[in-house]
This record gives structure tokens, sequence and C-alpha cells, in this order.
């Protein structure tokens, strides 16, 4: 166990499954106290449970990141009891489900929205002044490599994770100066279940989908582990020059071009 993060207070949205689980559990074990939110009260408790097998802190809190009460709420309680914020890692997010846009259901769209933009939004509107009042630190919003590409199906997905990037960009720039560096990772393809959720909607696409792991430059898909190292790495003072930056960590999928083995 590392002691990089000792003393740290760290936040992280999407905390009870995949890339938010590997976040939660890499940073509890470098040191650092986590707070974990998610809507889901089981994938918290797992979280928790793996953290503490590992010997690290980790609280949770249920909270709905496109609810303006529960985001709130949720910084209003670390403030109470750490008093500090040190590290944000918004990366709660949905795919929803697969559509062409004209079929897109507006409900969803709107969902999709909150839960994705909305949600990130609020979680710096908050985050942010708790963590000038501590003298600085660090935000990582995850976006996705459908911020840079069109993923046919996915217009709602790809158009939040595109406006995550300006987000980013923008706060990036605003809070520079006060001493908050704000960065996005920009994740391919991840083994998570997020992934067979997408992947399990549709037939046609399911086996597209299946095939692609293996024609990914990398050849497969990424474990959410890999994922998580970058988003620390980007919350390290290592990457302390490195602002309004989207990390893409996607096994080579947007290098673009057929292959050639020669
Ligand atoms: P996941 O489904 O395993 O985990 C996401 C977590 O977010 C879940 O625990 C879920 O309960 C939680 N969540 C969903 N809506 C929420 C809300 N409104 N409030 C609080 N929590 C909520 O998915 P993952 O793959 O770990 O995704 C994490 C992030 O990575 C997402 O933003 C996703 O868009 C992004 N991403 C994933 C991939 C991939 O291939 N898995 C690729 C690119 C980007």
């Amino acid at each position: 166990m590392s002691d990089e993060m000792n003393s740290k207070v760290v936040i992280i949205t999407g905390a009870g499954s995949g890339i938010g689980q590997a976040a939660a559990r890499l940073f509890a074990e470098a040191g650092a106290t986590v707070y974990g939110a998610d809507m889901d009260a089981d994938g918290l408790r797992n979280t928790e449970k793996l953290v503490a097998d590992d010997g690290g802190t980790f609280y949770s809190q249920r909270a709905d990141i496109s609810s303006e009460g529960d985001v709130r709420g949720f910084i209003a309680r670390v403030e109470a009891e750490q008093g500090r914020l040190d590290i944000a890692c918004n990366n709660a997010g949905i795919a929803g489900s697969l559509h062409l846009l004209e079929d897109y259901p507006t409900e969803q769209f709107d969902r999709v929205v909150a839960v994705n933009l909305r949600g990130v939004f609020l979680s710096m509107k908050y985050e942010l002044p708790l963590i000038k009042r501590g003298g600085g630190g660090v935000i990582c919003n995850t976006t996705s490599v459908a911020a840079l590409t069109g993923p046919a199906g996915t217009s709602a997905y790809a158009a939040t994770k595109h406006g995550i990037h300006g987000l980013t960009r923008s706060a990036a720039h605003e809070y520079a100066r006060a001493g908050v560096r704000i960065n996005a990772i920009a994740p391919g393809r991840t083994e998570t279940p997020m992934v067979t959720g997408v992947a399990l909607d549709n037939s046609v696409f399911s086996a597209a989908f299946a095939a692609e792991a293996d024609s990914l430059p990398a050849g497969r898909g990424a474990d959410p582990i890999e994922i998580a190292r970058a988003m620390f790495w980007l919350c390290s003072p290592a990457a302390s020059y490195v602002y309004g930056h989207m990390l893409i960590v996607d096994g080579g999928v947007t290098i673009g071009g057929p292959p050639f083995t020669g």
C-alpha cells in the first residue's frame, strides 16, 4: 500500500461499479479517505467491503447526481465530516439504450443529459467552493471516446460526452488561478456492467459489439483498473502542469485507419 494520497479527501461518483469502483479501491489503497456516491446501494456496499478488505477507508452516500439536492447534500456531508475536499472524480454516467435519432425517446434523451451532463455540472458546482476553501485541488471528469467520435445509436450519450469535454475545458480555464486543476479522462471500451448492458439491448449491435474488442489495436477492451490508474495519475502531483486536458485511454481505437501488419 503506497501512501501517495495520505490525508487526501477524495470523492468518486458512480463508485458502486466498474471504473468508479476500481478508482475507489485505488485511491483508498494509496491512503485517501474516499467518499463514494451512487444510486445503487448494493453496489456501494460491495465497494465498501472491497475497500475494507484492502485496509482502506470508504464512506458511502446514496445519491442521484442529476438531483441538485442530492449533490448539495453529499458535498455538505463531506464538508461537515472532513472540512475539506482535495480530489473529485465525477465519473457516474449512463449509456441509454440504442435508437436512431428519430426514434430516440425524448424522456430518455432528457435522462441521459440529466445524469451525464447536468450531473457533472452539478458535481463541479458544489465541489469547487469546498476545494477552493481548502486551498485548491483536482477534478477529473469521466467522458468517453464518444466525446471525439459519433457511435451510431447513441446520439444522447455522444452529445453528453462531447458536452463534458467542453464543461471540463471552460471550468479548467476559470479555476486554474484558484489552484484547481480540472481534466477529463476519455475511456474506450472498458469491460464493465455498462458495456454488457448496452450490448444486450439489441441483437445486431450485440454481435458487432462482441467482435469489436478483438478488432481494437490493443486486441481487447480495458480492465476498469487501467482507466482508474490514468484517473489517479491526472489527480496526482505528477500531472501538476496538466490543465483542461482530455486524456484518451482507449486501446488505440481513436487512432483510426485499417489494420496493416506488413
Ligand atoms: P457502470 O455502469 O459499471 O458504473 C456506473 C455507475 O454509475 C453505476 O454504479 C451506476 O449505479 C452509477 N450511476 C448511474 N447513474 C447515476 C446517478 N444518476 N447518480 C449516481 N450514480 C449513478 O459503468 P462504467 O463503465 O464504470 O462507467 C463509468 C463512467 O465511464 C461513465 O461515465 C461512462 O460513461 C464512462 N465510460 C465507460 C466506458 C465503458 O466502456 N465502460 C467507456 C467510456 C466511458
